[in-house]
């Protein structure tokens, strides 16, 4: 059976809001999208054939500021997930306490079967669908799973052509000769490990020599694993969708890696190291387990095999409640996703700021203003799950809805 992203944002909800003597009109605003869009996408194929793709943005809640929030091109995209990724974004945007609401959207394509020019038409279609119900200070895109700069390249321009001015501001996560920020690549994975640096800081543990194992060798997962090898950390396996790459002694030349799956499409095979099924990363005896695919990784069918005493949620949604409360019954330290991942949005954030104001910050800036933003979000949420005594899930989503309430 499969599980519904979107089950699982109401659940954790209302696993909040039990502990919260919640205004029921917030609680009303917060358990369901502002606005739902749902649009058929006609494209011409380089054949001459003509597809319909269908595209999703949902707009969770813009009490704080304009929606934000990612696209996401992948075959499983549906309005379920869009509907719980939009919910997370907000709860993340208020954790890491940057003036946006949250929302999502994303195509059900697989983008790797298209060519660039198919991509670039169903990308400028999608934008023209949009246009009335996206805008720098309305809702601003920005690139998750699949999508790039390219992407968003084509966006703006497709927005500023039907709008009749520049905009840079209407998508971040742009490339730097497009109005793009210093450091937004490297963000969501650097973000990561400031976040986990500084909550095994405040449990009195250190992560010198620690051994962690990574699912999902994408855009988070890649950058991770280079600033968790900074802080000390061994990174001694990462997996993609095909399998995993372990070597005991540490995959040390991340870079490396990064260039040999790009050049063969693959991990099978990288030089001195053994190759598994993508399953066994989860299972592996290490410390750390980083889920940075994608949602439902972590479920009660496989939540026995884990070893690892840390998780560190870097993908949005990778365990299912059932699975989260083993973990914490076990005492398993989970950073949860929206503190871990919430980097991305952060820079996300600068770049938006910097395009407003016609500013360029330095990407020694950027990574200074992040690494305070981490830090103070970590440090709220260990304080509110000492306070309360409950998860740092919880405690995330307490101090969220508190900031929320606020408004
Ligand atoms: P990406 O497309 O760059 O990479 C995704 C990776 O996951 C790929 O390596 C893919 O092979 C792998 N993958 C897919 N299915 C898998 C499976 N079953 N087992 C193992 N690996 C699998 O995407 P990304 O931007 O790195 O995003 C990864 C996750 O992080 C998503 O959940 C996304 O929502 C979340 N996230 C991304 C950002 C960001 O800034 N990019 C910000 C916040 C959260």
């Amino acid at each position: 059976m499969s599980i519904n992203p979107w089950h699982t944002a109401q659940e954790q909800l209302e696993n909040a809001t039990d502990r919260l003597d919640l205004d029921p009109l917030l609680h009303a605003r917060l358990s369901q999208p502002d606005r739902i869009v749902e649009v058929s996408l006609p494209v011409t194929m380089d054949d001459d054939s003509v597809r319909v793709f269908t595209g999703f943005r949902v707009q969770h809640n813009n009490i704080r500021g304009p929606y934000k929030g990612g696209l996401r091109y992948h075959p499983h995209v549906d309005m379920n997930e869009v509907k719980a990724l939009s919910f997370w974004m907000t709860m993340k945007n208020a954790l890491i306490d940057v003036p946006f609401g949250g929302g999502k959207g994303g195509i059900a394509v697989d983008p790797k079967v298209l060519s660039v020019g198919e991509l670039e038409r169903l990308t400028r279609e999608f934008t023209r669908k949009l246009f009335p119900v996206i805008g720098p200070a309305l809702d601003v895109p920005a690139p998750d799973v699949n999508t790039s700069g390219q992407i968003m390249r084509w966006i703006r321009d497709e927005y500023e052509t039907l709008a009749g001015k520049q905009a840079p501001a209407v998508v971040t996560g742009k490339s730097l000769d497009n109005g793009g920020s210093e450091g937004r690549t490297e963000a969501t994975g650097l973000g990561g490990s400031f976040a986990l640096a500084e909550l095994t800081r405040l449990s009195g543990d250190t992560l010198k020599g620690k051994t962690v194992a990574i699912q999902g060798f994408g855009n988070v997962g890649s950058y991770f694993a280079e600033y968790a090898i900074e802080l000390g950390c061994v990174v001694v396996a990462v997996s993609d969708s095909k399998g995993t790459l372990y070597k005991q002694s540490g995959l040390n030349d991340v870079k490396a890696i990064e260039k040999y799956k790009k050049d063969t499409k693959s991990l099978d095979g990288f030089p001195g190291a053994d190759y598994l099924s993508a399953e066994a990363v989860l299972s592996l005896d290490v410390d750390i387990l980083v889920p940075a695919a994608l949602e439902n990784s972590i479920t009660i069918d496989n939540v026995g095999d884990i070893k690892a005493t840390i998780i560190v949620e870097m993908a949005n949604g990778p365990t299912t409640p059932d699975a989260d409360a083993v973990l914490n019954e076990r005492g398993v330290m989970v950073i949860p996703d929206i503190l871990a991942n919430s980097g991305g949005v952060a820079v996300s954030y600068f770049e938006w700021f910097q395009n407003m104001n016609d500013e360029s910050w330095t990407k020694e800036d950027v990574f200074e203003k992040l690494k305070q933003k981490m830090t103070s979000a970590a440090q709220a949420t260990f304080a509110s799950a000492v306070e309360n005594s409950c998860s740092l899930r919880e405690a995330a989503y307490l101090v969220a809805i508190g900031r929320l309430g606020q408004k």
